[in-house]
């Protein structure tokens, strides 16, 4: 009996070795970009939305989700670049009007914004009913929260959570501070820097919710209508996907149980798994990756991955 038992054990050591490539690679995430239209910059937001379309196309990403300020709407070209994303199948949501902290206006403010911003959604096709917090800024106090979250409710809107923050938008600035400065700017550096950083983040948080949860949940990655977003899309995908992600539709994401989860935390600023954590006995302090530290990511920018240099490919 105790070789069976021994050949027993054996085997579910060797079925375990056998499985454990299938869980790494069902780690899903959807692509999410904020506050489209943004302005020109180094690229013009029409050749950019051009770029992220044909980017998000040829890496096979079926359907992204694109958040509108819908007070940058100001002219018939952004109107357009906003038609456009939903006419290659991605998804528009509410990101508000006028971008404003909750911290910084009362509730029924921010409710009248976001209500102004439903108005101009109504114009496109592909929407959904979700809206994303400007900031991620949820909480300032609890009773704003609770007004909002109610709010939200009675509209028939989501909240269109992450799970993965990270500041590339904090690396967007660097690198047009950089061109506008007349720096050399290594762009394959720059590359690297943007892919690892995103990789990383959604393996940190990812790790964090299976520490929580004990498996994985869809994930959400917030990103932004920017430059480096549009020049490494292709990139991005190509390294996820490397590293055993699949990448998902944001409707499948947000079909995840954690949807359905409002975490009771004024600690919602990192997302839904760092909340979700928190309120598991998880401090607050220990989410440190350098994708939400600016010195780290600028220390990076500037000496580790060499961005800015003698090489200008
Ligand atoms: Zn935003």
């Amino acid at each position: 009996m105790k070789s069976v038992r021994v050949s027993a054990l054996f085997y579910i050591l060797l079925s375990c070795a056998l499985v454990s490539p299938v869980y790494a690679a069902e780690k899903r995430i959807a692509l999410t970009y904020d506050d489209a239209p943004r302005s020109d910059a180094v690229i013009s937001g029409d050749d950019r939305a051009a770029m992220l379309i044909a980017g998000l196309e040829a890496a096979g990403v079926e359907q992204a989700g694109f958040f509108i300020t819908t007070s940058r709407i100001n002219s018939p070209e952004r109107l357009q670049r906003i038609q456009s994303y939903a006419a290659a199948g991605h998804v528009l949501a509410n990101h508000s009007h006028t971008h404003p902290w909750l911290r910084e206006v009362t509730a029924e403010e921010y409710l009248a914004d976001i209500d102004r911003a439903s108005e101009t959604m109504a114009l496109f096709e592909n929407t959904r009913p979700w809206f994303r917090f400007p900031y991620l800024n949820e909480a300032p106090t609890v009773e704003k929260r609770d007004a909002v979250r109610a709010g939200l409710v009675a509209r028939d809107l989501r909240n269109a959570y992450v799970t993965v923050d990270n500041y590339d938008w904090y690396l967007e600035s660097l690198y047009q501070r950089a061109v506008k400065a007349g720096e050399a700017v290594c762009m394959s550096a720059l590359s690297d820097l943007y892919t690892d950083m995103l990789v990383d983040a959604a393996n940190f948080f990812n790790d964090v919710a299976v520490e929580t949860m004990g498996h994985s949940p869809a994930h959400t990655l917030l990103l932004h209508e920017n430059d480096i977003a549009a020049l490494f899309v292709l990139d991005l995908v190509a390294a996820l996907e490397a590293d055993g992600w699949e990448i998902i539709t944001v409707d499948e994401a947000y079909q995840d149980p954690i949807a359905d989860i409002e975490p009771d935390t004024r600690f919602l600023g990192q997302g839904r798994v760092a909340a979700i954590a928190s309120l598991n006995g998880r401090s607050p302090k220990t989410f440190d990756h350098f994708a939400i530290n600016e010195d780290q990511i600028e220390t990076a920018f500037r000496e580790e991955y060499g961005v800015i240099g003698d090489r200008t490919d």
